[in-house]
This record gives structure tokens, C-alpha cells and sequence, in this order.
């Protein structure tokens, strides 16, 4: 599998500032799937070699804030060809589905598979396995972790944004060949729902991934430097983890 990091932005300022890009990760397999179209999605999934019409087979939203579902309806719109192309599939929390507060317009909902995340579901994409994993807590929003698995058993596990609590220790797969972290923050903020670099440590050091990436950083991230923050994670947990840049790609 490849994956490929259109944006690295996290936290209102350097997403809504425009200090790095937004736009989800893509997830490539034989199938390709978008997962967290943020702003600008649509326009960076042309630095990569795909297009969204010919190439994508899912988006998979891990929850309806805007730096993670932004372009989620221009990229359904493109990839279905505004309902020509027929088989596309999409994955989100039911808020982002229902509600008043729903992101994917209803007629957009129309053109393709939709299917809502609920937590120990799992569904296929192709070849690609998702799993949901656990609930998170953020900001009154529905928000799960996703694990994706080929079927050579590659798995690679998303942890979007969320508080950090115990129980996800029981919901995460040990030994995964990629963990990803949404690790907005590098200091532990008691009263915010976002990781912190010591709930990396912690996880990692627990469930012992083959490698880790993080990603989503704040602006505090960004002062502290993510590729020294990467070091630092990596000796401390034995795990080797990266700090993606926008349009970084890891292989697995
Ligand atoms: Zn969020
Ligand atoms: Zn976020």
C-alpha cells in the first residue's frame, strides 16, 4: 500500500491560514481511497499521479469538521462524474450524513454507496478491508479510528482527532505495519480534544506498530520542529516514526 499525504495541516490556524496544505491522505492499493478530503482536496489530488473520475473508489470521512470533509462533495462530485460513474463508495459518521449539521449534500449522497461508521463495523472496498475501530472523544463530534487491511494483511491503522483515553489501548491492533496519528499538539492540553505527542508515545510503546507517521500539526507543532518531534518519538518508543510534509508518500 501507498500512501500518499496531500496536506499536514491540524488546528484552526495553520489549516484555516493556510500555513500548510489540508486535503486528506489517499490510500492506494489496487483501489484508491480518499480519506478526509479537507480543503483544497480536490485541487492537490492532482499532484499525484491519480484522477479522481478514473482512479478513486471510496472517501472514508473519520468525522464532519471541515479541516477533515471540505471538499468531500467536489471530490464525490468529480469521482461519479456527477452520476455517470457508478460505484463509488462513501464512509462517514451519521452526522456527517443527517442532521443539521451534515456535510455531504443530500443529492451528492445520491450519486454513490453510502454507508455510516459505526464502531466494530467492517465493510469492504474492493480488496481493501475497513474496520472501524473505536469512538473518539472530540469536540461533540462522531469520530472513529480505521483500520485498513489488503489482502496480503498489510494493515495500516488511522487515528484521526480525538482525546486520548484508555480504552483505545483494547480497540488497537498490536504489531500494524503503519500506525497514523493526527498528533495536533506536542503538549498534553487537558480541556482540548486532540492528541498530544505523549499519547503517540504512549500508544506506540503499547501496541508497537512497524512504523508511524505523524501528521495534523498545529502551530505549536510546527515551532517545535515535527522532524525533531519524529526523532524524539522514535527513540523513545524503538518505533520509526516520520513526520509527513505535504505530499510526502510512505510505502508499506
Ligand atoms: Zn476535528
Ligand atoms: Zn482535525
Amino acid at each position: 500500500m501507498k500512501l500518499y499525504f496531500l496536506g499536514t495541516a491540524g488546528g484552526r490556524t495553520v489549516t484555516f491560514k493556510k500555513i500548510r496544505n489540508s486535503g486528506g491522505i489517499l490510500l492506494k492499493d489496487k483501489s484508491l481511497i480518499h480519506i478526509d478530503p479537507g480543503p483544497g482536496a480536490f485541487v492537490y489530488f492532482f499532484n499525484t499521479p491519480f484522477e479522481p473520475w478514473k482512479d478513486l473508489n471510496a472517501v472514508v470521512l473519520s468525522h464532519l469538521h471541515l479541516d477533515h470533509s471540505a471538499d468531500v462533495n467536489t471530490i464525490l462530485e468529480s469521482a461519479t462524474e456527477s452520476g455517470r460513474r457508478k460505484g463509488v463508495k462513501l464512509f462517514a459518521p451519521a452526522d456527517a450524513l443527517k442532521g443539521e449539521h451534515r456535510v455531504v449534500l443530500p443529492y451528492i449522497q445520491r450519486l454513490v454507496e453510502t454507508h455510516t461508521l459505526e464502531e466494530e463495523k467492517s465493510f469492504q472496498i474492493n480488496e481493501i478491508t475497513l474496520k472501524v475501530l473505536h469512538k473518539h472523544t472530540h469536540h461533540r463530534v462522531e469520530v472513529y479510528s480505521l483500520l485498513f487491511e489488503n489482502p496480503e494483511g498489510k494493515k495500516v491503522v488511522y487515528i484521526p482527532c480525538g482525546r486520548f483515553e484508555e480504552y483505545w489501548l483494547e480497540h488497537l491492533p498490536q504489531g500494524a505495519d503503519l500506525m497514523i496519528f493526527n498528533a495536533t499538539f506536542y503538549r498534553k492540553r487537558p480541556h482540548i480534544d486532540h492528541l498530544s505527542v505523549e499519547d503517540v508515545i504512549k500508544i506506540l510503546r503499547e501496541k508497537k506498530p512497524k512504523k508511524a507517521v505523524i501528521t495534523h500539526y498545529s502551530k505549536e507543532m510546527l515551532l517545535k520542529n515535527p522532524l525533531k518531534v519524529a526523532k524524539e518519538i522514535s527513540s523513545q518508543t524503538g518505533v520509526e516514526t516520520i513526520a509527513v510534509e505535504d505530499l510526502s508518500v510512505v510505502e508499506v
